[in-house]
């Protein structure tokens, strides 16, 4: 650290209440803190809103050097820098923003000693000229952030960060840190291995995030429910809702507007004014409703958004974690909300279908958007389902939607083996495979077009599902792929039997199925006021 009232060697707890006006450190701050300071390396995982920041900034000032942070926010970095300098550090940033003369600035300073931390993109660090300018000054620490992104299964993936395995053997002698918010298993693993921090000491904060009711309600109409959740919330709740695609950002936003509902978009086909003027709304009115695609969140510092809704399903519970994370960053009741249906499972098989990659690549795609699915027909507490996802064990937590309405469940053994039978037979008797739809058809006993032209009414299984509705329906099929008994391959999900598929058709396995009856949308209300 450069700042004269807080130089090298001062006390970490002085420098946490001069700099930042902090009573105390919270949770592994302190902890962090001081090892770090005693030059060791460490791998901080802890949720948004954790309180990351203090313990690499700390470090930075009480150590001689500057503190490197790696960011992959470059449009965020100016506003990260201001922040600093106006509590007194001395802080910089190096990127591809800048105009030549105030890197300029930046760099001589470093030079001279002067800063405390400064800022740089991973990707400038792949340019010759930026490590030989670092190694010529001196650093206090190396923190890396938003470290996931050297993952390449994570959705954050960046090239650039595969290269920071080398900071410890060309800084020799200083602290490194990896830190982020996604903590599976496998995220955690990959970051230790690839940026080199086998030695490094783990700080894992727990991923709860009490002040978050999380709900998930199958999708019936997708706008409807949405503006009804909507309506739900408080006047005035700022809130971001995710879609998958820009031209269903861009369609939600104007139908929202129809609805009196103050909405923005955001995706990264926008104008980059358009985008600029959407987030500073955003950030600095109340009430705005961001509609956007998930280009658009990461490191966004705005406390107060009550609610994150998604009208797609998530590709991965990481994914939904990290966005979903974004509500309540203030600890003040927030809400995640999620409407899904079979239709978002078929696309999203699709895509990993026709994504680039091999098999293992597909199969891991496949098992996070699996495990997507399991959190979405627990008949158990979401958060423990999701916390389990991250290897915490917790109990039922009282506040989402399956803890405050038990769903109902009945027996689907029937219901399953009527499906899977339907399947089978078509498959064996005449060599065809067919989506959900007409399944539900054949099951239902309908007379489509499809249906007579193939004669499907002679099939045995024909109106034997007529007791239940094409909603129940498609909640059955939904289930049934969530736990892999069913799999949805091709351009058109037809589905096929999974594994455990023939246990069910014998009868051996019991099946308990959520009735996820129609109008729980509306009948469930469980917001407090
Ligand atoms: P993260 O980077 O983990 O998402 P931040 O470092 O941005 O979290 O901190 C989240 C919020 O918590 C910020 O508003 C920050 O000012 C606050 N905070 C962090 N540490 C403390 C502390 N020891 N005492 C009080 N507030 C803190
Ligand atoms: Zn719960």
């Amino acid at each position: 650290g450069a700042s004269g009232r807080v130089g090298p060697g001062a006390d970490p707890l002085h420098v946490l209440h001069e700099v930042y006006g902090y009573d105390a450190f919270r949770g592994d701050q302190a902890a962090i803190v001081e090892h770090v300071v005693a030059g060791g390396d460490a791998i901080v995982l802890m949720p948004t809103g954790g309180g990351k920041s203090v313990t690499y900034q700390v470090p930075a000032l009480v150590r001689p050097g500057t503190g490197l942070v790696v960011s992959p926010l470059i449009a965020l970095m100016h506003d990260q820098v201001d922040a600093l300098v106006a509590n007194g550090v001395h802080a910089g940033y190096l990127n591809s923003t800048q105009t030549p003369t105030d890197r300029a600035v930046v760099e001589r300073a470093y030079l001279a000693g002067e800063l405390d931390l400064l800022y740089v993109a991973p990707e400038r660090l792949n340019v010759a000229s930026t490590t030989a300018l670092l190694s010529r000054g001196r650093l206090s620490v190396i923190a890396i952030d938003e470290a996931h992104c050297v993952s390449q299964w994570g959705h954050d993936f960046r090239p650039d960060y595969l290269a920071l395995g080398d900071l410890g053997q060309r800084f020799p002698g200083v602290p490194r840190m990896a830190l982020t918010a996604t903590a599976t298993r496998e995220t955690h693993r990959e970051i230790t291995e690839r940026l080199r921090l086998q030695d490094a000491r783990q700080y894992v904060a727990s991923f709860d995030r009490p002040n978050i009711q999380y709900r998930i309600e199958p999708k019936v109409d997708a706008r409807r429910q949405l503006v009804a959740f909507i309506r739900s919330q408080p006047e005035g709740a700022a809130g971001i809702v995710y879609t998958l695609s820009r031209k269903s950002v861009e369609q939600t936003a104007e139908h929202l507007r129809t609805q009196g509902i103050d909405a923005l978009e955001y995706h990264a086909g926008l104008p980059a004014g358009v985008r600029a003027r959407h987030q500073a709304r955003f950030l600095r009115e109340d009430g705005v409703v961001m509609v956007a695609t998930i280009a658009f969140g990461m490191g966004i510092d705005k406390p107060d958004v009550r609610f994150v809704a998604h009208i797609d399903l998530p590709k991965s519970v990481e994914g939904y974690y990290q966005e979903t994370g974004r509500a309540g960053r203030d600890g003040e009741p927030a809400v995640a909300w999620l409407a899904y249906g079979l239709g978002d499972v078929v696309q999203q098989r699709r895509f990993i279908d026709a994504s680039e990659g091999d098999r293992t690549f597909k199969r891991r795609l496949g098992q996070h958007l699996d495990a997507m699915l399991a959190l979405c027909e627990t008949v158990g507490c979401r958060r423990q389902n999701l916390l389990g996802y991250f290897g915490e064990a917790s109990q039922p937590c009282g506040n989402c939607d399956t803890c405050l309405t038990p769903p109902d469940t009945f027996d689907g053994l029937v219901p399953a083996q009527k499906l899977l039978s339907t399947i089978v037979r078509l498959q064996r008797e005449r060599g065809q495979a067919y989506g959900a739809g007409h399944l539900i058809d054949i099951l239902r006993g309908a007379t489509t077009e499809r249906i007579v032209r193939f004669g499907h009414e002679r099939l045995a299984t024909y109106g034997l599902g007529a007791d239940l509705s094409d909603q129940d329906w498609r909640s059955v099929v939904r289930q049934l792929l969530a736990r892999g008994l069913l799999v949805a391959t091709g351009e058109y999900g037809t589905l096929a039997l999974g594994e455990g598929a023939a246990g069910v058709l014998r009868g051996q396995m019991p099946v308990p199925l959520r009735r996820d009856v129609l109008g729980r949308t509306t009948s469930t209300r469980v917001r407090k006021s």
